[in-house]
């Protein structure tokens, strides 16, 4: 039995455990190797003592919500991988606002608030992903982004393990930018859960408009192949949108094994078959290096990587 199945079981953790686990299953690209334990804990409280075992013995441990903007290495991921999809309630708070746990589906909180005539999530309507990975993200569509939505978040300091909440500062949220990033005022911390800001609205217009951006993800191709939305942050200082400036260069169409840029959109890279981490990073080191040498750009990938590459 290895080292950590052992410290697994010795912890006693109320989680699903999968061991070895392909984590081309949970990752919207199809790609990705094992995670050595898969870790679903049930509640909050059993993801907080999982970090805190964790630790105390030395296991590290990678937290992943719908596996939405992931790129996962083809060798997987050592130690723990967190998931927190099991952690998806959804309830109303005192004051009104709706409180999202971290795992639930992003379309199932944007479905479940227009049934309720409300509106202020509508613009979410067909975002893969979990709740936690876009408040995280800060995930962003239709000129709207989770930051303008969100009321607080509840986490789990990265210091002391313990619950805490926090409200959104403006100023700490840009795009693509949260706090919960790397050199940011809570990286580290894991999300549990987001509380959204709310307005009456009239429910048939609003299921209309997420009809309509739901179709026209479908039109431009999103849901074709695997992929993991825009692999590429845009930048204002570019001129113009990184799909444009990809196609300047040729890329639509472009492979590098099964790994190929979307025909329909330059920025959507996607898995045409059986597309390799190491294919996909191939393809995304080329369009960096060729912005670079053609136009002085330099291009920040939006897609997180986990494992080694
Ligand atoms: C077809 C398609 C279309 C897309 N369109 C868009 C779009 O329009 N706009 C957009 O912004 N994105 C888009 N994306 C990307 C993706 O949907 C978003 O980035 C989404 O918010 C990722 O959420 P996730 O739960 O899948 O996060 P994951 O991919 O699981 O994780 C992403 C990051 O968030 C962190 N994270 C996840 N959960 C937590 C948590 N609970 N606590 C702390 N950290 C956490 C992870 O550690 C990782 O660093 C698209 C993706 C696809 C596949």
């Amino acid at each position: 039995m290895s080292t950590l199945r052992k410290f697994l079981e010795k912890c006693n953790i109320d989680a699903e455990i999968a061991y070895e686990e392909p984590m081309a299953a949970h990752t919207s690209f199809r790609i990705g190797g094992p995670a050595e334990a898969f870790v679903k804990p049930r509640t909050a409280k059993a993801t907080a003592a999982l970090l805190a075992a964790a630790r105390d013995f030395g296991v590290p441990v990678a937290t992943v919500g719908g596996g939405a903007n992931l790129l996962v290495a083809d060798a997987g991921v050592r130690g723990v991988v967190l998931s927190t999809e099991l952690l998806r309630g959804l309830s109303r708070r005192d004051d009104g606002s709706l409180y999202a746990e971290a795992g639930l589906p992003v379309v199932d909180l944007v479905r479940s608030a227009i049934r309720d005539g409300e509106a202020g999530l509508e613009f979410a309507a067909g975002l893969p992903g979990s709740v936690g990975g876009a408040v995280y993200m800060n995930a962003r569509c239709y000129d709207r982004e989770f930051a303008d939505a969100l009321l607080g978040i509840a986490y789990l300091d990265p210091l002391t393990l313990e619950p805490a909440t926090a409200t959104v500062e403006r100023d700490a949220w840009a795009y693509k930018r949260t706090p919960f990033m790397p050199g940011g005022a809570l990286a580290g911390a894991l999300i549990l859960g987001a509380r959204f800001r709310l307005t009456h609205g009239d429910r048939a217009a609003l299921e209309a408009r997420a009809a309509e951006l739901e179709a026209d993800r479908a039109t431009k191709g999103h849901f074709d192949y695997p992929c993991a939305g825009s692999v590429f942050k845009n930048d204002r200082s570019f001129g113009r949108p990184t799909g444009k400036i990809l196609d300047e260069l040729g890329f639509r169409g472009r492979r590098v094994g099964d790994a190929m840029v979307s025909p329909k959109h330059a920025n959507i890279f996607v898995n045409a078959g059986r597309a390799t981490a190491s294919d996909m990073s191939v393809l995304i080191a080329q369009a960096i290096a060729e912005a670079k040498a053609a136009f002085g750009i330099e291009l920040e990938p939006e897609v997180v990587t986990l494992g080694d590459f």
